[in-house]
């Protein structure tokens, strides 16, 4: 069995290196956040006070940061991963992050003589727990067949998208649809309700109908019909409104870039961009169902 490094145990991270504990591997874990810490200890984690401490010796190093600039510190900073890691240790960033960055990453581990891959996730903190989740990544083909051996303990499937950044721009699009869907979930379950439809009921039929989508049977947004949704639990995040923003604001950044018009994204993220103006940044972003039925906090 190997030894992993794990830098970034939060709502994902956490879950998803408790599942390499449970393949039998030994996984060093390190995170900012005390508590974070403390709670991956609980799942048989070994804690660890710097990325030096967590990478020294390891097969494996992944990361599941928040965004591009936290991803850029933990891997290219002097204390960093590229300053302290063996060279023989396989890299792979499972953060989503913006092209430019997963490229300054995949360059300077490249000059540095490692060998990396982005591996980024979708299926939400569920996933994570259940180990289904979908990996999307990019690299050479013998690092992306090398890091799907320690990806397979947390996965539903795996999946190559090519080259270098080529995992990112899969993720950047698949969110973009996900937080569409989630506005359009919004909208239909409110109607829904106003229009003396059962939630339940409602439910039953979108979710075998054309209204169908993994926003739908995970994330639905109002109480009492998807038990683990964040609604059943005063939107305690699973995902923070401020990352699904991040999320949106990727595809955004990529659509100017090849001059794509995204009409509908850019309405969500003006969404999002209201409700973290009104302090519910790290709440969950199902949150949206309040602009639909109006108890959002002004
Ligand atoms: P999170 O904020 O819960 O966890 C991130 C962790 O990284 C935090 O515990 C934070 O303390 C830690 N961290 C930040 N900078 C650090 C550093 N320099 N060194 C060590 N630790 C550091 O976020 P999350 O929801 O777990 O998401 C992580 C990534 O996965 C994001 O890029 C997100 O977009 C993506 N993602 C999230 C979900 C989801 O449903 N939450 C699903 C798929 C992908």
């Amino acid at each position: 069995m190997a030894v992993i490094g794990w830098i970034g145990l939060g709502h994902m991270g956490g879950p998803m290196s408790a599942n390499l504990v449970k393949a039998g591997h030994t996984v060093r874990g390190f995170d900012l956040s005390a508590a974070a810490l403390d709670a991956a200890e609980q799942n048989g984690i070994i804690a660890t006070a710097s990325i030096a401490e967590a990478v020294a010796g390891a097969d494996a190093v992944f990361t599941m940061l928040p965004k591009g600039e936290h991803a850029r510190s933990a891997y290219l900073g002097d204390a960093g991963i590229l300053a302290t890691a063996d060279t023989t240790t396989l890299l792979v960033d499972s953060s989503t992050i913006d092209i430019d960055s997963a490229t300054a990453l995949h360059d300077a581990a490249a000059a540095g003589g490692f060998r990396f891959v982005d591996a980024p996730v979708s299926g939400g903190m569920s996933g994570a727990e259940q180990a289904t989740l979908t990996f999307m990544i990019g690299g050479e083909p013998t690092v992306v067949a090398e890091a799907s051996e320690y990806i397979r303990p947390m996965a539903g499937n795996i999946i190559p998208t090519g080259g270098p950044t080529t995992g990112q721009a899969a993720k950047i699009c698949n969110n973009l649809m996900l937080f569409i869907s989630l506005a359009a979930c919004a909208e239909g379950s409110v109607l829904a309700e106003r229009l003396g439809l059962d939630p339940q009921v409602f439910w039953d039929i979108a979710s075998v109908s054309s209204g169908d989508s993994w926003a739908l049977r995970t994330w639905y947004p109002v109480p009492g019909v998807v038990e683990t949704a964040a609604s059943n639990h005063d939107f305690a995040p699973t995902f923070t409104t401020d990352l699904a923003n991040k999320d949106i604001g990727l595809a955004i950044a990529a659509a100017k870039s090849t001059g794509t018009p995204l009409e509908i994204g850019e309405h969500v993220q003006e969404l999002f961009q209201r409700l973290i103006d009104q302090d519910q940044g790290g709440k969950d972003c199902s949150m949206i169902v309040k602009l639909v039925d109006g108890t959002a906090p002004s």
